[in-house]
């Protein structure tokens, strides 16, 4: 990499940095400061502006299901051939996806999604109750409603075997959900659709109001208590005979100990230091109208479409849609208008005036668990990422696993079941 001469280098003075200030980096560099370490925070584009920005806001504390369930491989054609329907795929990326999307079918199977749903639940369940001790009460109360969510179909079909075993994992990891009618879905929803015929609702799921004002007032958290965000790119890491060299776009740093927690970002930052990541790219999208003209108390997702929709502080967000198409290709204007599609087929007569529309790269693994881990051959490395689908839910307790495995204090998750090893 050319490096001009102006280019200083800086010893830190923190016990460690922390690479990316999205929902994982902030509730890391968080939760390593109360740990009692000194935290340097590093971000190339100011915090929570990535992944972090635009999701649906579900903090689902239930969700333990993966996406990779038994029997879906014959469910991905028909899904491709529809271009409204909630996966594309672009055809110039095949090739490249395809070792992912190996790892993805082999982690299908039924030993592989029971061990993963009890990976998702330990980190999942306790997202509240740790998001409050992160934020404190008054912020916690202002930008997080534990208001239940809800799944509803249009298309009731015969259940799958797939069905049956998430049925099973949440019964078996007492996740409370109610099942709703067509009646009491319109009763909550007086605005859907008719053809939406029924529901369930997780009772006690939360959302956030506005995952923006969430990541900001986890910054503000940081800097009150002491920590300090830099506006600085990484390009590069480079093993130190003690820590570690991080050459950015303003100088370079040393520092005894990094979480890379660059989310999408991380797999190509790690990959020269010879840590290969199984990280793919689910580019999502989302529409957010301002004044939708149609009443939604609740969050929910329509699981036909797959799309997520979310009353926010600024307006109505209807969030989803799976992209493989790699980590620099253009957003799609076509994956925009088939939300906007969903959202009119949802409620007739739904306002879309002064829409705004976004796109993000969820980082996922194969199994939808992500590697929370330090890297045994380059000790004092630590690996947060591939929150895939639920980085907002599963970002606190991540931030309490790595404050573990730094510090060495007890947390109640097994690190195992978050390690690179497991995918070999
Ligand atoms: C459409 C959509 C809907 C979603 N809905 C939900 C939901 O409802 N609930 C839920 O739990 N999850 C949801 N998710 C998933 C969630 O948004 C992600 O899992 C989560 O935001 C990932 O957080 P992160 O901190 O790992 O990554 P990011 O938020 O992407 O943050 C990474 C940060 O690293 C920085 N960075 C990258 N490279 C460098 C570098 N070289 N140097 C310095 N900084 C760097 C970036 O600037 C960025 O700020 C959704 C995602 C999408 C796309």
């Amino acid at each position: 990499m050319p490096r001009s001469s102006s280019f200083i280098e800086s010893p830190t003075s923190a016990d460690i940095t922390v690479i990316g200030a999205g929902i994982v980096g902030l509730c890391t560099a968080l939760s390593l400061q109360r740990a009692g370490l000194k935290v340097a925070l590093l971000d190339a584009t100011g915090a929570g502006s990535g992944a972090s920005f635009g999701n649906a806001g579900l903090i689902s504390t239930g969700s333990c299901i993966p996406i990779s369930l038994p029997g879906m491989v014959w469910q991905v054609p028909r899904w491709l051939l529809d271009p409204e329907g909630p996966l594309a795929l672009r055809p110039a990326y095949a090739l490249k996806a395809l070792p992912w999307v190996v790892k993805w079918l082999r982690s299908s199977s039924t030993a592989n999604v029971t061990r993963a749903s009890a990976a998702l639940h330990a980190l999942h369940s306790p997202a509240l109750q740790r998001y409050r001790e992160l934020l404190g009460d008054e912020r916690f109360h202002a930008l997080i409603k534990q208001q239940g969510q809800l799944h509803i179909w249009s298309q009731a079909s015969k259940p799958s075997r797939a069905d049956q075993l998430v049925a099973d994992l949440r019964r078996q990891h007492q996740v409370p959900t109610e099942p709703l009618d067509q009646q009491q879905l319109r009763a909550r929803m007086p605005d859907i659709a008719s053809h939406v015929r029924a529901g369930i609702c997780f009772t006690e799921h939360a959302n956030t109001v506005s995952p923006q004002a969430l990541t900001h007032a986890l910054l503000a958290r940081f800097m009150e208590e002491g920590g300090e965000l830099q506006a600085r790119s990484v390009q590069k890491i480079e093993r130190l005979a003690q820590g570690y060299r991080l050459w950015t776009s303003v100088g370079d740093v040393t520092t005894p100990k990094v979480v890379v927690a660059a989310g999408a970002y991380t797999a190509e930052l790690v990959k020269p230091l010879g840590v290969h990541i199984p990280l793919e790219f689910e580019r999502g999208y989302h529409v957010e109208l301002p004044n939708p003209g149609v009443t939604v108390a609740q969050p929910f997702i329509y699981k036909d479409k797959a799309v997520a929709v979310t009353p926010m502080q600024n307006g109505l967000r209807f969030a989803g849609t799976v992209e493989i198409a790699g980590l620099r290709h253009a957003p799609q204007s076509r994956r925009v208008e088939s939300i906007l599609n969903t959202a009119r087929d949802l409620f007739p007569g739904i306002h879309t005036e002064g829409a705004s529309s976004w796109f993000g790269l969820r980082p996922s693994t194969p199994d939808s668990v992500p590697i929370i881990d330090e890297m045994a051959h380059l000790p004092g490395l630590y690996l947060a990422c591939g929150h895939g689908h639920t980085g907002m839910t599963g970002a606190p307790m991540t931030g309490e696993l790595i404050a573990q495995l730094v510090t060495g204090k007890g947390c109640d998750l097994r690190a195992d079941s978050y390690s690179l090893q497991r995918f070999g």
